[in-house]
């Protein structure tokens, strides 16, 4: 074979660096917005059980039947709706981005906003607008739909709240959007859990609307389960494109029963929600420090100098987001996700120093 990677591979590939995860051993890790918390005992010996009596050698139910019924209870799915299951929600942007990926077709989100639906769009060969926030990271509705008007996209992709500003959009406006949109609105929820606010009980009004979730953030961010919930008929042509055993058997099983044992993962996401009014407050009263609302379990903030800042964690072990340099809006900026009360004081204290 004569062919090097040049030659056959899209040249948009390989202008793609690969999504970089730095390496967290030994450290406090605030930059993934994962849950601090480790299960309650009592579930970690159901999750134990359950891994006992999984059948590894079958395949897993290619429907994942179980878990979508335990699902549609738990989480208020409109029965009328369909349901499709991810490997994480990054899986269902990629499927979503996939089916409507014809030739000139355009994604739209945006900026700054989650990474993946501009990498998605750009692996699916689909064209890819993002229109930008105010400095302020509030949406320019007015931008927004000039954008929408003049670029026709398939799909709009809105993280709500949005990720890495962590505040929420006027429910109006999205509601707006979702009106005016010739195609489809996911609305990103993958931090629903803390911020209590849903487009859920709203998918019966709008048949181009689509509820995007995860588990992820919630705690079970090593199980790799999201779902999407809207109209049946797009549902349908989405499961075409689901790979028959994305969710593997560990997942449904574990999945389903920490579900059906309901409150202990939300009792979590308010501890950290208090933690989160505790952190922002102690950081606003830091001398040079901006920092943002948020109703995620993350916070934004805006430092003299955020890569120094940034390196200065890292060297005591404190690993947060540096998105300086990501976005213009975004100078000097870092992403803390909101972790133990002792992890939460680490950081503040060394943050305290380096200041
Ligand atoms: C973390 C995150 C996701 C991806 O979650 P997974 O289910 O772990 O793939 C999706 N959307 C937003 C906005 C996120 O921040």
């Amino acid at each position: 074979m004569s062919a090097s990677p040049q030659d056959l591979v899209r040249p948009e590939i390989m202008a793609l660096s690969g999504y970089h995860v730095p390496p967290a051993a030994g450290m406090i890790k605030l930059d993934a917005m994962e849950n601090p918390y480790h299960l309650p005992e009592a579930l970690r010996d159901v999750v134990a059980e359950v891994a006992y009596g999984v059948s590894l050698n079958r395949y897993p139910d290619a429907s994942a039947a179980k878990l979508k019924s335990t699902l549609r209870e738990t989480m208020q799915i409109p029965e009328a709706c369909g349901l499709v299951l991810g490997n994480g929600s990054d899986e269902l942007i990629q499927i979503v981005t996939m089916a409507l990926a014809k030739p000139g077709a355009t994604i739209l989100s945006i900026e700054p906003s989650f990474v993946m639906y501009r990498m998605i769009a750009t692996f699916c060969g689909a064209r890819y607008v993002g229109v930008p926030l105010r400095e302020d990271f509030s949406l320019d509705f007015g931008a927004l739909l000039t954008a929408v008007e003049r670029e026709n996209p398939a799909v709009i992709f809105i993280a709500y709240p949005n990720n890495p500003s962590g505040n929420l959009f006027a429910a109006e406006d999205i509601e707006a959007l979702i009106k005016a949109a010739p195609g489809l609105v996911v609305i990103d929820e993958a931090y629903t859990p803390f911020a209590g606010k849903s487009f859920m009980p709203r998918l019966a009004e709008f048949k181009n609307l689509i509820v995007m979730r995860t588990l992820s953030k919630l705690g079970l961010a090593a199980l790799r389960l999201g779902y999407m919930v809207g109209a049946k008929e797009w549902m349908d042509e989405f499961e075409k494109l689901r790979l028959p055993y994305n969710i593997n058997s560990l997942t449904q099983e574990i999945a389903a029963r920490v579900l059906e044992s309901g409150a202990a993962l939300q009792a979590q996401a308010e501890t950290i929600v208090a933690e989160r009014t505790r952190v922002y407050h102690e950081l606003a009263g830091m001398q040079g420090v901006k920092v943002f609302r948020s109703q995620a379990n993350f916070l934004l903030l805006r430092v003299p100098d955020a890569p120094m800042a940034f390196n200065g964690l890292k060297a005591r072990q404190i690993l947060v987001k540096n998105l300086h340099g990501a976005h213009p809006i975004l100078d000097n900026c870092l992403r803390v996700t909101i972790g133990t009360p002792a992890e939460n004081d680490a950081f503040l204290n060394v943050l305290s120093e380096l200041l």
